[in-house]
């Protein structure tokens, strides 16, 4: 891709990464990719897929890095998924190389093993291979770029309307993507102090937290697990300028400046909002404890991103006009043909150099999404007269737990599988802290001595945290549609008319 040796011959003894006391130079960074990247190439890794499951930290940027030094794809998922969940997203994505945590690889190896995986590799601390011993390995320049048009990244999607599909972006689109990405919320060259919280197996933080710091040569603060207290420390003891994260984690570091206002976070010039709406109310109090505006983006997986919210022109509602270089245009949702004016609503069609390749192994899915070049997106929304894109209607049946998708077929599938478990239905309702919580209605089994712990522990152990509910309310029966379908409206009143006791109770 050309942004990390640019980087090391303009910026090469500039700090790149910053862990745990540990400062990795430009050079030691490309170094240290270049040698994993030379060990993955001898593995047979170029042309395959490589998955690298690893939270955001110096070793996941070394990794990816790595993996394209080895002309080989960069595959991304949930490093927190326990193996019930990645076993079909391995299934799906076929990648030769899997490189890990020493902990993760344990209860991963049996399972990656019978799905074709080759070689396990375990990276970080108490891994096979750790930075300080890529560090020390003899420096060998890196090997022949890769063709533009090659698969760079397999990146899957949030899972909110189906299963998660894998989105191919090529070298050229994820060039592209950071270049839409500078003008969505410009930085400059060589000078930046970053820290990025939004994970980087999602599109927004795989750009945030992998691909723009380096392309910007600045330097990053990787962070895995969002600790609002902790981030608001190190941004102001870093003098951090750039800050990157989902609306829930500016959520927590805006509670968290609030409580501490001393903490001095005058050096903060982009805040950077991403991947899902940020909620208008906030704004102001955002700017207020501080002192930087936060701009909002809008993309998706297959194209990200598509508008940006420039401080300045800032529309309260609006993700703001399209950025240059993308051509967006409302049109009719039943043929998708017909170019609607401004005001009326209707599909968001985009297209621009930063579209994605293709569905991997989803033909049809992609001949329904990609139609004469145009991404029908699935989003509804309208233009104003200035050109600013209003969404209107969020996809009917997701929820969004602090940023995170939750598709509730996924969860109610986990829940039927019980024995003790004769109907379940699953919906959001929302919540104050992660703006939905998941909530499972369930039937129990005629005689089922399980109780609502014990459903639980059931989900715990088979879902990433995120998608295990908040609340299980027992019901003796599920209310239905005419057509026999689930009635989630009927369930909202229910959840409405619960909550209100639980309100008397308290
Ligand atoms: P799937 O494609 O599997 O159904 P998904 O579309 O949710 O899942 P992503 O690509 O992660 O997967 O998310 C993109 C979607 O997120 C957009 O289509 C849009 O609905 C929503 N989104 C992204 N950014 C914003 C934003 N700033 N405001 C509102 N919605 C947003
Ligand atoms: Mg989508």
């Amino acid at each position: 891709l050309g942004f990390l040796e640019r980087a090391v011959s303009t910026a090469g003894d500039r700090a790149a990464l910053l862990q745990d006391g540990l400062a990795l130079r430009y050079d030691a960074f490309a170094a240290a990719a270049a040698a994993l990247g030379r060990q993955l190439r001898a593995l047979g890794a170029a042309g395959e897929g490589v998955a690298v499951l690893l939270p955001n930290s110096a070793e996941l940027n070394v990794a990816v890095h790595a993996v394209w030094y080895a002309s080989a794809k960069a595959v991304l998922f949930n490093p927190a998924y326990p193996v019930h969940e990645l076993v079909p997203l391995l299934g799906d994505a076929a990648p030769r190389i899997v490189i890990c945590s020493a902990d993760a690889a344990a209860p991963l190896r049996e399972a990656a093993t019978s799905l074709g995986v080759a070689y396990l590799l375990t990276l970080g601390m108490h891994g096979e291979v750790t930075l300080d011993e890529l560090s020390a390995r003899p420096h060998l320049a890196p090997p022949p770029a890769p063709h533009p048009s090659d698969v760079a990244v397999l990146l899957y999607t949030g899972g909110t309307t189906g299963i998660a599909k894998g989105v191919e972006h090529s070298h050229a689109s994820v060039v592209a993507m950071v270049e839409a990405m500078q003008l969505a919320w410009p930085t400059r060259y060589a000078t930046e102090t970053w820290l990025n919280v939004a994970p980087s197996f999602h599109v927004y933080g795989f750009l945030m937290g992998l691909m723009n710091p380096v392309a910007a040569a600045a330097t990053l603060i990787p962070v895995a697990r969002f600790k609002p207290d902790l981030v608001v420390d190190a941004l102001a003891s870093h003098r951090v300028t750039v800050f990157a994260g989902g609306p829930a984690s500016l959520y927590g570091a805006l509670l968290a400046a609030e409580t501490f206002p001393s903490a001095d976070l005058s050096s903060l010039r982009v805040c950077a909002a991403g991947g899902a709406p940020f909620p208008v109310e906030l704004l102001a109090r955002w700017q207020r404890a501080v002192g930087c505006a936060i701009r909002e983006a809008y993309g998706m997986t297959e194209m990200a991103p598509i508008t940006g919210n420039q401080h300045a022109t800032l529309k309260s509602g609006s993700v703001g006009p399209a950025l240059p270089g993308v051509e967006l245009s409302i049109v009719d949702t039943e043929l998708g043909t017909h170019v609607l004016g401004a005001g009326a609503a209707g599909e968001v069609r985009v297209r621009g150099a930063h579209l994605f390749r293709g569905y991997r192994g989803r033909a049809d899915e992609t001949a329904a999404a990609l139609r004469d070049g145009w991404l029908h997106t699935g989003d509804i929304g309208y233009l104003d007269d200035d050109g600013y894109l209003f969404l209107v209607d969020r996809k009917k049946d997701l929820i969004l737990v602090g940023g995170f998708n939750v598709y509730p077929r996924e969860v109610e599938e986990v829940l039927i599988a019980h024995d003790a478990v004769r109907e379940v239905a699953v919906l959001g309702a929302p919540d104050a802290r992660k703006g939905e919580a998941v909530v499972a209605f369930v039937v129990l089994a005629k005689d089922a001595t399980a109780t609502v712990d014990d459903l639980h522990r059931h989900c715990a152990e088979r879902l990433v945290t995120y998608k295990v509910p908040s609340r299980i309310e027992l019901l003796d029966a599920v209310p239905r549609t005419a057509a026999n379908k689930t009635d989630r409206r009927a369930l909202r009143a229910i959840l409405g008319a619960l909550g209100a006791l639980h309100d008397k109770e308290t």
